[in-house]
């Protein structure tokens, strides 16, 4: 297929509209909100130019005492169970847990999103993805940039190779596999036949195509985020090439016009939002305005506080969990003895939460 649809806008024009075409027909017309949910502020890496853990890593003299309370994330994940987001999946730098305090916080997590859990804690090895169990439901690894100059230079600890092994790993397994990339590194379009080749040599079910968000500290904090069509042009790419792929599209906050075209352009869900910054005030507002002129069904809310709050359900038909098949993990029952153990400490965290919300909300 033709991927040079930037050079004439009647070609990326169709390519939108037959991509838009091919994800109403394959996956119908929701989009769900994705959150990818953060273990610890460490990585043993920390050297890639476009990452917020990079400017925190000379800052940070005892890795354990960046990890976030196990506490808070399990509120966030209720958090996110009752107003309908998805966990994207659990993310953390380098060497920041062992494979069994990982583990054991993907049990967790699991239990309370009644999902299963996707990681996105660096390259694990054969042995490591053996040690999971029923909580974890794919693998996703961080490509970022597939051209092979600019990843020297923007990830240069990443190893491509590694990233490969594990796929196929997860392969063998049954997991499924996803990846990550981000546009606007200093690729261009000449990289897409890359990108697609990659999608298809991995049998890869997920990719999350991320703009830059330039950090301020970064080397690439000056850099302009990719164009919007630039973006929706990838994802409609993808989406003719793998019909039946699951693309998630992310912007920040900066962004927020370009989530109507990535999702005409094939992305089944939007991510990267700063959800306790921008939930129920004109960002969030903002976000389900551009889901609706897309011509899509949001499934969960970004706006409503009585869900957010508790006050009130979520109704089926906007709740992920109900519209779509959850994996339905077997966990332990000392895993949820464990969970109900931190029952005070996960609701205190969880109406700080939500105050912090209702306070944010009111000021803009
Ligand atoms: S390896 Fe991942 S977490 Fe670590 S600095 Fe690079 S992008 Fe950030």
């Amino acid at each position: 297929m033709e991927t040079d649809i930037f050079s004439d806008s009647s070609a990326l024009l169709d390519a939108l509209k037959k991509a838009n075409a091919s994800t109403i027909k394959h996956h119908g017309s929701n989009a769900t909100l994705e959150r990818a949910v953060f273990l610890s502020w460490w990585c043993g890496k920390g050297d890639c130019d476009f990452c917020y853990l990079s400017t925190q890593r000379h800052r940070i003299k005892d890795p354990a005492k960046a990890r976030r309370r196990v506490s808070s994330v399990l509120a966030e994940v209720e958090i996110l169970r009752g107003i309908g987001w998805r966990v994207e999946f659990l993310s953390s730098g380098y060497g920041s847990h062992s494979i069994e305090e990982l583990q054991r916080i993907a049990q967790m997590v699991s239990y309370v999103s009644g999902d299963g859990v996707w990681l996105n804690v660096g390259v694990l090895s054969d042995e490591q993805l053996r040690a999971f169990g029923d909580e974890i439901a794919g693998v996703v690894a961080s490509i970022e940039t597939l051209d092979t100059e600019l990843r020297k230079r923007v990830c240069p600890d990443k190893d491509l190779k590694k990233s490969v092994e594990m796929l196929i790993e997860a392969e063998k397994l049954g997991l499924k596999k996803g990846a990550t990339i981000v546009l606007g590194l200093g690729e261009d379009e000449s990289q897409i036949p890359a990108l697609l080749d990659f999608v298809r040599s991995n049998n890869l079910d997920r990719v999350t195509v991320y703009s830059l968000n330039p950090h301020r500290g970064t080397p690439l904090g000056n850099h302009p985020p990719p164009a919007s069509l630039y973006q929706a042009g990838v994802i409609a790419l993808l989406r003719l090439n793998f019909p039946k792929l699951e693309i998630i599209g992310g912007t920040w906050i900066d962004q927020l016009p370009n989530i109507g075209i990535m999702l005409l352009a094939g992305a089944n869900a939007i991510t990267k939002y700063p959800l306790f910054s921008m939930f129920g005030n004109r960002y969030g507002r903002k976000v389900e305005e551009e889901v609706r002129y897309s011509n899509r069904q949001l499934l969960g809310t970004f706006s409503d506080m009585d869900v957010l709050a508790g006050r009130k359900k979520l109704p089926k038909n906007r709740d992920p969990r109900c519209v779509r098949k959850c994996m339905k993990p077997r966990i332990p029952g000392t895993i949820a003895e464990e969970v109900e153990s931190m029952r005070g400490e996960i609701d205190d965290k969880i109406r700080s939460y939500v105050e912090t919300v209702e306070k944010r909300a009111k000021k803009y």
